[in-house]
């Protein structure tokens, strides 16, 4: 099973900006030695989470480098970013042109999240062409230089903005509009199911969208919305989703997502992370036909 973890670049640099990540290194005094816990409960994917394309190239270079010395293989967020003329990627996304030497040659390609362009105003169907303009572009690009990269469109939270990516529905329509290989669904399953509890989403995602998942979100549900650790059987929500992605053969990550902000005054950053990374374990240990019905 291939067990991911999201962390800011910024604390992967050893730099950290927001305060749950300044306590997570204040304890463990370097980004390597938390890697390492994490390793050793079974996280072999570190996810940089947000790589903007202006972002400072060393940064996001010191962090895939903690990464993979730690020997463990990154995921990146991404970002869509208002520029997307250029004749190659690095041109368009040019904060990881450093990065290439640091990715391994195997034959999984490093999978880059996005969200769709969202605003306060305007109109859903500019937005969805503008996403689909801009990671083809993207792709092609990919194409032309050879990089090892697949591009996964993520579905999000419907909180009350212009966003075509908040449905299944949406999101599949940007995913076919593109229709590239290298591009398919990130499956945030905690946007998910806040969308279904709000009435906006269904029980379960269609077959289409399953067969697009190339990646996961997941996190479980806390007083300020999303982001929190997994904890059963709060988090019950997520069997059923797991196991369908498991009766699927999904070969992807199953990627934690935690909001260390959110909650670290009462649970600990490091002990939220290696409760979630149990109970994650825990979920895809279990029998497809145990929990099914939990929801
Ligand atoms: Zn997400």
């Amino acid at each position: 099973m291939n067990i991911g973890f999201s962390l800011t670049t910024e604390f992967l640099a050893g730099t950290p900006i927001k305060t749950g990540d300044k306590a997570l290194l204040d304890k463990y005094q370097s980004p390597e030695s938390f890697l390492e816990t994490l390793k050793e409960r079974g996280v072999h994917y570190i996810e940089l989470r947000n790589v903007k394309p202006g972002m400072d190239n060393k940064l996001v270079l010191d962090a895939v480098k903690t990464v993979r010395s730690a020997g463990m293989d990154i995921t990146i967020h991404g970002v869509l970013g208002e520029n997307d003329t250029g004749k190659s990627f690095f041109e368009i996304f040019p904060s990881i042109a450093g990065i290439l030497e640091l990715i391994p040659d195997h034959p999984d390609r490093v999978i880059i999240t996005v969200h769709t362009y969202s605003d306060k105003t305007g109109h859903s169907d500019e937005l969805s062409e503008r996403t689909i303009k801009t990671v083809s572009r993207w792709v092609e690009l990919m194409d032309k230089g050879d990089l090892p990269f697949n591009v996964a469109v993520e579905i999000n939270r419907s909180k009350g903005i212009v966003d075509p990516s908040v449905s299944c529905e949406g999101v599949m329509r940007i995913v076919e509009g593109i229709n590239h290989g290298r591009v398919g669904v990130c499956w945030d399953m905690g946007h998910y199911y806040t969308n279904f509890k709000n009435g906006v989403a269904e029980k379960m995602p269609g077959e289409d969208f399953i067969k697009k998942v190339i990646h996961t979100h997941i996190h479980g549900i806390g007083e300020q919305g999303t982001h929190y650790p997994v904890i059963l059987p709060e988090a019950g929500f997520l069997i059923p989703y797991i196991n369908k992605l498991k009766s699927r053969e999904y070969k992807g990550v199953y990627n934690l997502e935690l909001t260390f902000d959110k909650f670290f005054m009462d649970t600990p950053a490091d002990a939220a992370a290696l409760k979630s990374i149990d109970q994650l374990k825990f979920i895809l240990s279990m029998e497809e036909s145990e929990g099914t019905e939990s929801v």
